[in-house]
């Protein structure tokens, strides 16, 4: 995963985000180098607690990036065919 900074990101992911998009944070802890998803959708933090090994990273010194999660709604087909 490459890292870019925090700002750069936090703009791209907006962009997505106005379109309905879901985003969620990730990071890489600067500890163990576990890749990190934040649980929060929508949201860019400044610093992050890793589930791994419980120390702090500093995201906007280090970079982020981020995934984001199309929402496909399925409809059942109606049946065209009326008698
Ligand atoms: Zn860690």
């Amino acid at each position: 995963m490459n890292l870019y900074p925090l700002n750069d990101v936090a703009k791209n992911a907006a962009k997505y985000a106005n379109e309905g998009v879901t985003i969620h944070q990730q990071w890489l802890c600067s500890h163990c180098h576990v890749k990190q998803t934040m649980g929060e959708a929508n949201i860019f933090y400044t610093s992050g607690e890793c589930e791994e090994c419980g120390q702090v990273t500093d995201i906007a010194r280090d970079g982020c990036n981020f995934v984001a999660v199309i929402n496909v709604s399925v409809q059942s087909a109606r049946s065209a065919a009326r008698h």
